[in-house]
């Protein structure tokens, strides 16, 4: 029989899915002396999108023993970001913040840095499967994941508690029910890479670019420089906007590049390395990040948006925190997974949803582009897109709407 579970194994800790919040929240576990074993559907490396990192994510790298490996990958290095809309530009020094801490980081290839990532969980000892696919849960104080593996065996992995880190794939708000709504309109991306061939005078390749379509202010464009002269180029907007066939893809990236002027000269008519991808209807939610014997991780719990590249930190600082919380409740503490990890990850969440609105808006691109700034609140700004969504001492970060608010009017005025 090949579809009866042939065997069971116990792990303390059962991970799903191993992108950056899996491998980083195996290393952690690892460094307590925990069993992890990490199921992977797929094989790396594999291509992943989400390229530019934050600052803030170098000190959860760090803190998982993996900050060596990326420093030493090869990656482009990155120190800031680019807006331009029109005539107006505004360059961001993510050195130059409110909040302590690093102030550079990289612009990644996924495939190779994901690969990187779970390679150093692995060199502490977590177990990874590769091609291992979770099909289904039974939740309660003794989780039993199902497994299938890709000749199509079938297992159980009986765990102290489960971890679900598998993004977009959602397998246990799927399975559980825990899906709520994003508040969130639908919106898509369309993106691939290019051979840039940027002479070096030409843009700060250490900078993201963000820029918005010339007449559309919900319509915005990614440029993040990849090392070796290769860059990732996406647009954003509205799903209905970018509603195109797949043979269709390329020749409507191409065009809306055309549109936007600073793009147009960066990367003009450079041909597509690989088939131009959609993904549509991204954002996603859940009624509550934690349940009996497992919590969600990165974006198998929440994700907003990609503009402020906020994705993979926000992975990471899940998995720091789940890994933190867990820890004491295998030691058997009593822990409040509601105070200790969903209330404070969400903290963060929410200011970058705060930030997030008013990009849309077009409040927040107002602020960005505003002239007479004062040094200390684009300090204050500068921080939370470098990632510092936790820093309580930054009044952008203890109260984001009402500073936010405060800050527009006077923009305007
Ligand atoms: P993932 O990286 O998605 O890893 C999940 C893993 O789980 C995958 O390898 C998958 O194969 C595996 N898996 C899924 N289902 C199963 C299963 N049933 N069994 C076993 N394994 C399974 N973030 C940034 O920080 N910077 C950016 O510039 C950025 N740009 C983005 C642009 C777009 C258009 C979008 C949509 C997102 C962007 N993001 C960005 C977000 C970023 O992609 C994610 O936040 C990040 O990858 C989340 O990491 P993760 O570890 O939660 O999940």
């Amino acid at each position: 029989m090949t579809n009866e579970p042939t065997q069971y194994e116990a792990v303390d800790v059962a991970i799903i899915g191993a992108g950056p919040s899996g491998a980083v929240a195996a290393a952690l576990l690892r460094r307590a002396g925990r069993s992890v074993l990490v199921l992977e559907r797929q094989h790396f490396p594999r291509f992943s999108i989400g390229e530019s990192l934050l600052p803030q994510s170098m000190a959860y790298l760090e803190e998982a023993g993996m900050l060596q490996a990326v420093v030493e990958g090869g990656f482009q290095y990155k120190n800031g970001a680019h807006f331009v809309w029109r005539d107006h530009a505004s360059t961001y020094d993510f050195r130059d913040k409110h909040s302590p801490g690093w102030g550079t980081t990289y612009q990644v290839e996924r495939a190779k840095f994901d690969d990187l990532l779970i390679g150093c969980a692995a060199q502490q000892g977590a177990e990874v499967r590769f091609g291992h696919t979770v099909t289904g849960m039974r939740a309660g104080d003794a989780p039993v994941l199902e497994v299938i593996d890709e000749n199509q065996a079938r297992y159980e992995v009986h765990a102290r508690f489960v971890l679900d880190a598998s993004g977009f794939g959602r397998v246990l708000p799927r399975l559980l029910n825990l899906e709520a709504p994003t508040g969130m309109p639908t919106r898509a991306a369309i993106f691939s890479h290019v051979r840039d061939g940027l002479p070096l005078d030409a843009f700060d390749r250490n900078k993201i670019c963000v820029a918005t379509h010339p007449e559309h202010r919900d319509v915005w464009f990614w440029m993040i420089p990849l090392a070796g002269g290769r860059s990732s180029v996406g647009c954003v907007a509205d799903a209905a906007f970018l509603d195109v066939a797949e043979a269709g893809r390329e020749a409507l990236l191409h065009a809306l590049i055309r549109e936007e002027p600073t793009l147009n000269r960066l990367i003009g008519d450079a041909p597509f390395l690989m088939p131009v991808n959609r993904i549509a209807g991204y954002s996603a939610n859940v009624e509550r990040l934690h349940g009996p014997g497992y919590a969600l991780l990165g974006n198998a719990g929440e994700f907003l948006d990609p503009v402020f590249s906020s994705g993979v930190t926000i992975a990471l600082r899940s998995a720091q925190l789940a890994a933190k919380v867990l820890e004491r409740a295998l030691n058997g503490a009593e822990v409040n997974w509601h105070a200790d990890y969903d209330m404070p990850l969400r903290k963060g969440i929410d200011v970058f949803r705060a930030f997030v609105e008013r990009w849309y808006t077009g409040e927040l691109q107002n602020i960005i582009y505003y002239p007479r700034q004062t040094p200390m609140i684009r300090r204050m700004v500068s921080a939370v897109l470098a990632g510092y969504a936790w820093d309580e001492s930054n009044p952008f970060v203890a109260d984001p709407v009402r500073r936010l608010n405060t800050l527009y009017e006077a923009c305007k005025g």
